[in-house]
């Protein structure tokens, strides 16, 4: 991946004189210095200039437009800034934009403070102006309230820059289709005109016979390597090695079709698996633990966003992948959804060592393939699913609790987690179906629903967030509400 950065802009003027406007740009570069310093950014943030001209603003987002390394521009104004002066920079910003409400100073100082002091140190009223603009030109934006040294606010910045980074990744965003959508299914459709002016992505088809003629081309020395990384990562539970090296041929021939074609992300479905003996399950698996995304049964838009979320949270160790929710334990008071998928979930989120087991497939009409069966962790996390509504995407996150599943399953052949989804299962049933939610989602451990509202808003989309304070009536509202607004944007 790029290393992304951001740019640190700081609002002002010439009104109060050289001295003032030395001050502000040499505290600006203090405080930039001691935020990357603080650890807290995933990002390197970079002071570019104390703004005191329309020109000098609006050469800036001219540059940041143009700076692929640039993933965002971050605002703070240390004195009053004139906002017309930002208008003409504004209208042509095409890079995420976050204001942090912050000061330089973290007290106000009793014996110091005089008219000086005042004229030098007014965030408090440069920042309104600014919110001002930023509400009056409609402008997509975050904002970040509080002292720039406080722990919870740098985090904040720093989960923001992931989110940013989500919306960089997603624009370059390319997909490769092994077959087409699952023969009558409707969520998983959507319109890739659409998607790719609204997010970037390039969603594309390969023949099922490519990858088949790639696999053939697999030596079995590359096999051997693959089995190596295999025995280091997984736990054998079996004795058919050809099996497992069959999925190994699969994934080496997946991922030099991907790299191939600069694909982070790809789609295939067990309806064609033409010239294959196995669905791909430890290969697919193996590939979304290295940063692919993934969708089962055509469905590229979870398999871009796995990608996305996966982009946002590199680094991080709590795991993110595909995921369906399957069966539900409606017993009262304990009540639990089962996910799993018939193969394919990424063992980023796995409790324990993963174990190579093979058993028959129903469906597909193929071998039995490989795959990787685990529990995933317990911990707090979210599922998310993106829905094509015909005028606009719909982004549906929802908050879960996983926990360590209740019951062994022993005769259950595939990767489970259970979990309690936010506010109660049955009201969150209700809530994901009032919202038309798919049965595909990614579960994240890493990324919070916060990020995804982020990203949600640079990427001019609806968000729906169905949390412990979300009840239907309060959902039904807020999407009726929002069919209106979206019919008149
Ligand atoms: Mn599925």
């Amino acid at each position: 991946m790029k290393q992304y950065e951001f740019w640190f802009v700081v609002g002002s003027q010439f009104l109060y004189g050289t001295e003032v406007l030395e001050i502000v740009a040499e505290r600006a570069v203090e405080m930039v210095q001691k935020m990357n310093d603080s650890g807290l950014l995933p990002y390197k943030l970079v002071y570019k200039d104390t703004i005191k001209t329309n020109a000098g603003i609006t050469e800036i987002v001219k540059e940041a437009n143009y700076a692929d390394e640039c993933a965002g521009i971050v605002a703070w104004c240390h004195t009053f800034s004139p906002s017309k002066m930002w208008i003409n920079a504004f209208v042509n910003l095409q890079k995420p934009y976050c204001h942090l409400a912050t000061q330089y100073n973290l007290t106000i100082p009793n014996e110091e403070i005089d008219m000086d002091f005042m004229n030098l140190n007014q965030a408090a009223h440069g920042d309104r102006e600014h919110g001002f603009i930023t509400a009056r030109l409609r402008m997509p934006r975050k904002i970040i309230a509080g002292y720039w040294q406080d722990e919870e606010v740098l985090k904040r910045l720093g989960s923001w820059m992931r989110a940013a980074v989500g919306v960089a990744f997603s624009k370059q965003l390319r997909i490769m289709r092994f077959g087409d959508n699952m023969r009558e299914v409707a969520v998983t459709e959507g319109d890739k005109v659409e998607a790719q002016a609204k997010f970037g992505w390039q969603v594309n088809t390969w023949p099922v016979g490519r990858l088949v003629e790639a696999m053939d081309e697999v030596t079995d020395a590359e096999i051997d390597a693959l089995m190596e990384v295999y025995r280091e990562k997984f736990e054998f539970a079996t004795d058919d090695l050809e099996t497992v090296r069959y999925q190994a041929r699969e994934e080496i021939a997946i991922k030099k079709m991907l790299d191939q074609e600069g694909c982070k992300a790809f789609t295939n479905t067990f309806e064609d698996l033409y010239g294959m003996r196995q669905l791909p399950g430890l290969a697919t698996q193996h590939l979304m633990a290295q940063g692919y995304g993934y969708g089962g049964e055509g469905d590229w838009k979870t398999s871009a966003l796995v990608a996305i979320m996966k982009a946002m949270s590199r680094d991080k160790s709590g795991g993110t992948t595909f995921m369906e929710d399957y069966t539900y334990h409606l017993e009262k008071g304990n009540e639990y959804t089962l996910g799993a998928h018939m193969l394919e979930v990424c063992p980023s989120i796995a409790a324990d060592k993963p174990r190579i087991e093979v058993h028959h497939l129903g469906i597909g009409g193929r071998e039995e393939p490989a795959r990787l069966v685990f529990e995933g962790r317990e911990g707090p996390a979210i599922a998310v699913s993106l829905i094509d509504l015909g005028n606009r995407f719909r982004l549906i996150c929802q908050d879960v609790e996983c926990v360590k599943p209740i019951m062994d399953m022993p005769n259950l052949p595939v990767a489970r987690v259970m979990w309690r989804p936010m506010p109660d299962l049955l009201t969150s049933i209700e809530c994901w179906l009032t919202a038309g939610g798919a049965h595909h989602t990614v579960l994240s451990y890493d990324v919070t629903a916060e990020q995804m509202r982020d990203w949600a808003r640079m990427m001019d989309i609806e968000f729906v967030h169905i949390s412990k304070d979300t009840t239907p009536e309060s959902l039904e509202r807020d999407l009726f509400l929002a069919d209106l607004a979206w019919k008149l944007k």
